[in-house]
This record gives C-alpha cells, sequence and structure tokens, in this order.
C-alpha cells in the first residue's frame, strides 16, 4: 500500500480504526488512514467534515442523477412518512406508490413491452431476482436444465452472491467461492483493449459473437438460460460496446432460445443521452435490471420489468403453486416508490434527456482533448459518463508498473483540487449528476488538467529514477 497515493481524508482526525467493515475497502485504510468523511451535498458538490468542497463527478455512486439538494424529491419522501412510512406488498395487499411506480416504469420503457414490475432495494437484490425469476421461468416450461447465465469479463452486476457471480470481476471472485458453477464468462467487448491488429470494430463484434456462439454450443444451447449485459459497462471501466456489438449478439441469443437481460442500473434515466440504455442500442431485452437514478439514490429502492412472454409463464406457474414466492419486506417500500415516482416526474418535466445531450458535448469534448496526453492510452466514453484509461506508450498492452500507483496519484491530486473521481487501477471513471452545469463542467476540466500534468511530472520522474 502506497499512503502518499491514498485518496482517503487528511484531516478527519480521529476517524482511523473506525468500527464499519468497509465496502470495497482494505484493512489497511480502515486502521491507517482518517477516511474521507462527507458531510453535505449541493448540486454537483460535496461537502467534507472540515467544510471543503468537492465537484462529485460520480454522482455518488453513480446514482444522484439530480445532485444534492432537490427540494421536490425531500417533500415527496416527507409527504409520504407522514402519511404512510410503511406497508408491504406482500399476498396482494400493497400501497398506491408501488403500483404507480409499476404502472409508470412499464409506460416508459419502451424498447421492448414489459408488463410487470417487481421491486428490490439494490441492484444486486435486482439481479438475484433476475435468475430466480430465469429459473422459475424454465422450470414452468418444463426444461429443468436450462437454467445457466451467461455474463462478461469486467461486467459489474452487484455484490450478493448471485449478483457477485454475474460480475465478471475476480476480485469479486476471490476468497467468496465465486463465481457459482452455473455462471459463465464470455469476452469483454473493449475495441481498445482486446482488438487484433487491423481488426475493425465491426469485425471484433462479429469475433465476440462468435465467440459467444461457441461458447453456448460447447456446453449445450439447452442449459444456457440467459445473457446478461450492461449497455455501456459501467465498473468495469466504462466500456461502450464496439459498432454493431449488440446486434450481433443479440442473434446468437435469439437463435438458441436464451433470454436478454438488459442490467440498466447506469445507463437507464439519461445517463447515456437517451431515456434506456436500450434505445441508445437497440436491445430488446426480455428483462431489465434497474436501481440508482430511478430515486435519484435519494432512497434505496431497484426494480426488474418483466417482458409479457416471461411474465404469462410466471403467472401460471404461481397459480398452479398457489404462490409466486419471492419478495422483500421493503420490495415496493411506499417512501421508496414515491420518490422515484417524483425523480421520474422530474426527468420528464425538465426533459433530463435532452439536457444530458445539451450539455454532454462539454463534457466529452472537454476532456477527450486531453487524449494527447502522453500517459493517456484511452478516453472512452458518452453522454455523462466517461473513462479515462491510463497506460504508457498509448498502448493496452503497456501498462504503467502497479506499484507506481499512476491512476491513485491522479485520483489524489483530483481530491487536493477539490474533486472527487472513481479510481480503478489505472482507470479513472466519471459519471456527473445530469444537472450538472456548465460552469461546474468548467471546474471540471480545468481540475483535471491540473490534476493531469501533475501526474505526467510524477511519471517523469517514476521514469527517470528507474
Ligand atoms: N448492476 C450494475 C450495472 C451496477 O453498476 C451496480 C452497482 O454499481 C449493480 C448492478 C448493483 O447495484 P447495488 O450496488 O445497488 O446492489
Amino acid at each position: 500500500a502506497c499512503l502518499e497515493n491514498d485518496i482517503s481524508g487528511t484531516d478527519n482526525k480521529g476517524f482511523k480504526g473506525h468500527d464499519m467493515l468497509a465496502p470495497f475497502t482494505a484493512g489497511w485504510q480502515s486502521t491507517d488512514v482518517d477516511p474521507l468523511i462527507i458531510e453535505k451535498s449541493e448540486g454537483s458538490h460535496v461537502y467534507d467534515m472540515q467544510g471543503r468542497k468537492y465537484i462529485d463527478t460520480l454522482a455518488g455512486l453513480w446514482c444522484t442523477a439530480l445532485g444534492g439538494n432537490e427540494p421536490r424529491l425531500v417533500d415527496a419522501a416527507t409527504k409520504q412518512l407522514n402519511t404512510l412510512p410503511f406497508y408491504h406488498s406482500f399476498w396482494n395487499r400493497t400501497t398506491k406508490p408501488s403500483l404507480d411506480l409499476a404502472k409508470e416504469l412499464l409506460d416508459m420503457f419502451t424498447a421492448k413491452k414489459m408488463a410487470k414490475a417487481f421491486f428490490t432495494n439494490s441492484g444486486s437484490e435486482a439481479n438475484d431476482t433476475q435468475v430466480k425469476l430465469v429459473w422459475y421461468y424454465n422450470n414452468a416450461l418444463g426444461r429443468p436444465n436450462k437454467k445457466k447465465f451467461i455474463a462478461r469479463a469486467k461486467a459489474y452486476h452487484g455484490s450478493t452472491l448471485i449478483s457477485a457471480s454475474l460480475t465478471g470481476l475476480p476480485a469479486l471472485h476471490q476468497n467468496f467461492d465465486l463465481p457459482a458453477p452455473f455462471v459463465l464468462h464470455t469476452d469483454c467487448p473493449h475495441y481498445w483493449r482486446y482488438h487484433l491488429p487491423g481488426e475493425t470494430e465491426e469485425e471484433f463484434s462479429t469475433r465476440l459473437a462468435k465467440n459467444l456462439e461457441d461458447l453456448i454450443l460447447k456446453e449445450g444451447p439447452e442449459t444456457i438460460a440467459a445473457f446478461i449485459a450492461e449497455p455501456v459497462m459501467g465498473a468495469g471501466g466504462v466500456i461502450p460496446p464496439p459498432a454493431t456489438y449488440f446486434d450481433k449478439i443479440q442473434a446468437v441469443v435469439k437463435k438458441y432460445d436464451i433470454l436478454f437481460i438488459a442490467d440498466e442500473v447506469v445507463c437507464a434515466f439519461g445517463r447515456l443521452g437517451t431515456m434506456f440504455g436500450s434505445d441508445m442500442y437497440n436491445i430488446k431485452p426480455d428483462l431489465v435490471t434497474l436501481a440508482k437514478a430511478l430515486s435519484s439514490a435519494y432512497m434505496p429502492i431497484g426494480a426488474v420489468l418483466v417482458s409479457p412472454e416471461v411474465s404469462d409463464v410466471i403467472h401460471s406457474q404461481s397459480n398452479k403453486l398457489g404462490s409466486f414466492s419471492h419478495g422483500f419486506t421493503y420490495s415496493g417500500h411506499p417512501v421508496a416508490c414515491a420518490v422515484a415516482l417524483e425523480a421520474i416526474k422530474i426527468y420528464k418535466e425538465r426533459n433530463m434527456v435532452e439536457r444530458v445531450n445539451r450539455i454532454s458535448p462539454k463534457f466529452q469534448e472537454g476532456l477527450k482533448a486531453f487524449s494527447d496526453s502522453p500517459i493517456i492510452g484511452e478516453i472512452r466514453g458518452l453522454g455523462l459518463i466517461l473513462a479515462t484509461e491510463f497506460a504508457n506508450n498509448k498502448s493496452p498492452n503497456d501498462p504503467f508498473p502497479p506499484e507506481w500507483g499512476v491512476g491513485a496519484y491522479f485520483g489524489a491530486q483530483c481530491q487536493k483540487n477539490g474533486m472527487l473521481v472513481r479510481v480503478a487501477g489505472d482507470a479513472i471513471m466519471m459519471s456527473p449528476p445530469f444537472v450538472v452545469t456548465p460552469e461546474e463542467l468548467d471546474e471540471l476540466i480545468s481540475i483535471y488538467g491540473k490534476a493531469l500534468r501533475e501526474t505526467e511530472k510524477r511519471v517523469e520522474e517514476l521514469k527517470s529514477q528507474k
């Protein structure tokens, strides 16, 4: 561990060795370093305990789409808390906000007709639910062997047992005895990193679709139940699909009667410049996963949308069995649903998709202008999502030595200058709130530039010491 590069707080004294088993944090960090403690948010900014202001380029964790202080969401929560803070949705007892939200989501998702919505508390629970729905569906159809899932290397689908299995990041598997044996992983569609010399994006997509088909044939199509994909991969490094990728993948999946699950947890509600990622890439999913911007993260909530073909089978099967025996105490929590309904109302009233399209060229072009930096391999993204990948000689095959911590150093420079970014190795990810202003983007681009110059200097020093 290189403390110099640590991006935790420096002045929040007294919280070192705190009592949390902190998610995605190394033991040494929570014992040796004071955490960064965020206390307040305002627009695209957050403030720490010392009152220092940071532009929050990841919108929390890709989720606070409406920024930090949207009073209408607070009012929606307060009103619901004052009327009915809780009632469940089991046994055909439910609440009006959950019914209204289900209807709203089915109306909004137009890439393919959806018939039912199931509510969870998180994206992970929603993806676990997807697996259970698909198994229930295939059992009902008398196909007990059609149970395997294909996900992609570097995908992120959550961290519960099943969703972590679907996730294609080794860190989520190591020492957790995962992935579960019914989950297979196919290629990550990152053109820059994985294309062969001279291969076009289309040819790369053709090769990946062929690899997927080969995997299906090797395993036996009668054993493969579903394929799951994020329209743009998020936590795995912000990886937009190469040209024609989803057309070719969907053709393969369809050929073998395999369901397509679109994990829209990051892409939905406008992030890419379309209401859903499925709209951007002409994806016609059988099942859809939602969370995050669904409530702009003001309340925890996730959802699964189910197409009529799947939901009809589930409906008949539950009649046979006497119940669809799956659900959570907080499925359709009325406060979370009321907040989500208000967030969606705001997205529509303020024409948020159009806003993202209006503002994103500044974000994309402003940052992609740094692509010439000798330490940057690739800057990629669309809409309000982007990643920078540091590399030596601009080559995916020439990474910096991990002990140099180039990404972490850049992240630390950003933080020093009042900006929080997501660091994953030498990839830096950003997905600001949809409400980010042109002035905030100027600030973001300027801090990025400063941090980049510092990091270039540092890399030069390290190279000269070699
Ligand atoms: N799916 C995707 C695409 C995600 O990015 C995430 C979280 O980052 C999840 C699922 C899991 O969501 P949660 O963290 O709410 O369980």
